[in-house]
């Protein structure tokens, strides 16, 4: 067969590192019976290693010269969605069971992509991606921290986040010119904080960031008041930075 010419608008880096691959399928630890899903196969770096401990495995894929490759491999293990993985219904995978999550991401979707599966969360056991190294550690960082921002609360929220390990560029082929790092994310069982309303909440939590060297009391002026702030024991004169999840979601539930 041609040798695949890749496609840089769908982020193609196919992994080539046998050891990362190895390290990647060591962390996910698949079971036969796991209901699995990969995001972006391309030519199945992941798929087929993954393939040797499941029974099936589906993937979503939006390039159909991909596609044709991996129908050539003529293997009825492997369920081929030909979709975009941001308008994907990954509920519909599953009836009663948990899904599981795998996927070396196309970087420029990587954040709605996210956004997109935590929607899901419920139907999902959890998640290992392989992102850009800046992104996994802002997903997880903590408060305090320079990277922690609205997408470390907003994944916090719903997940369980841990930085697994790092990948330099020189496992991909292309190379991209990033590095990267692999990140698992387990959607909580027992939620530990709940938001009243999702969309007040998130919204909260972008003003509170919206300038970040600006104290609470400025950031959320047009929200609350520094006394409704102070109600809850947080201080109006920090930084967004510094508070945890659960303190903006008590934030959030007293806006109504
Ligand atoms: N998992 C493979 C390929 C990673 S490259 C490996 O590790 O080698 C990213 C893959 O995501 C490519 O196959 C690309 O075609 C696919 N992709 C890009 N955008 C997508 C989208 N919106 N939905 C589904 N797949 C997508």
């Amino acid at each position: 067969m041609k040798k695949y010419q890749t496609k840089k608008r769908f982020g193609q880096h196919f992994l080539n590192d046998a050891a990362v691959i190895q390290k990647i399928i060591n962390e996910i630890n698949p079971l036969e019976t796991d209901q699995m899903v990969e995001i972006g196969p391309g030519l199945g770096a992941l798929s087929f290693p993954l393939l040797r401990r499941l029974k099936q495995l589906h993937v979503v894929e939006i390039d159909r010269d991909i596609i044709a490759r991996l129908e050539k491999k003529n293997d009825p293990r492997l369920i081929i969605h030909e979709q975009d993985a941001l308008d994907f219904n990954f509920a519909e995978l599953v009836n009663d069971d948990k899904i599981r999550v795998v996927g070396n991401l196309p970087y420029n979707i990587s954040t709605p992509l996210i956004f997109h599966l935590l929607e899901s969360s419920r139907i999902i056991q959890d998640m290992h991606f392989m992102l850009q190294n800046e992104v996994v550690k802002r997903i997880t960082a903590q408060p305090g921290s320079k990277t922690y921002g609205r997408l470390s609360v907003m994944v916090q929220y719903h997940c369980q986040t841990e930085y697994l390990f790092f990948v330099g560029s020189g496992s991909f082929s292309p190379p991209p010119k990033v590095d990267s790092a692999i990140v698992r994310l387990t959607p909580w069982k027992q939620a530990p904080f709940k938001a009243e309303n999702k969309s007040r909440f998130s919204g909260l939590v972008s003003t509170a960031f919206s300038m970040r060297r600006k104290t609470l009391r400025n950031n959320l002026k047009k929200m609350l008041t520094a006394a409704q702030i102070e109600s809850l024991g947080i201080d109006p004169g920090l930084r967004a930075e510094m508070l945890k999840v659960e303190d903006f979601v008590r934030l959030s539930n007293l806006l109504s």
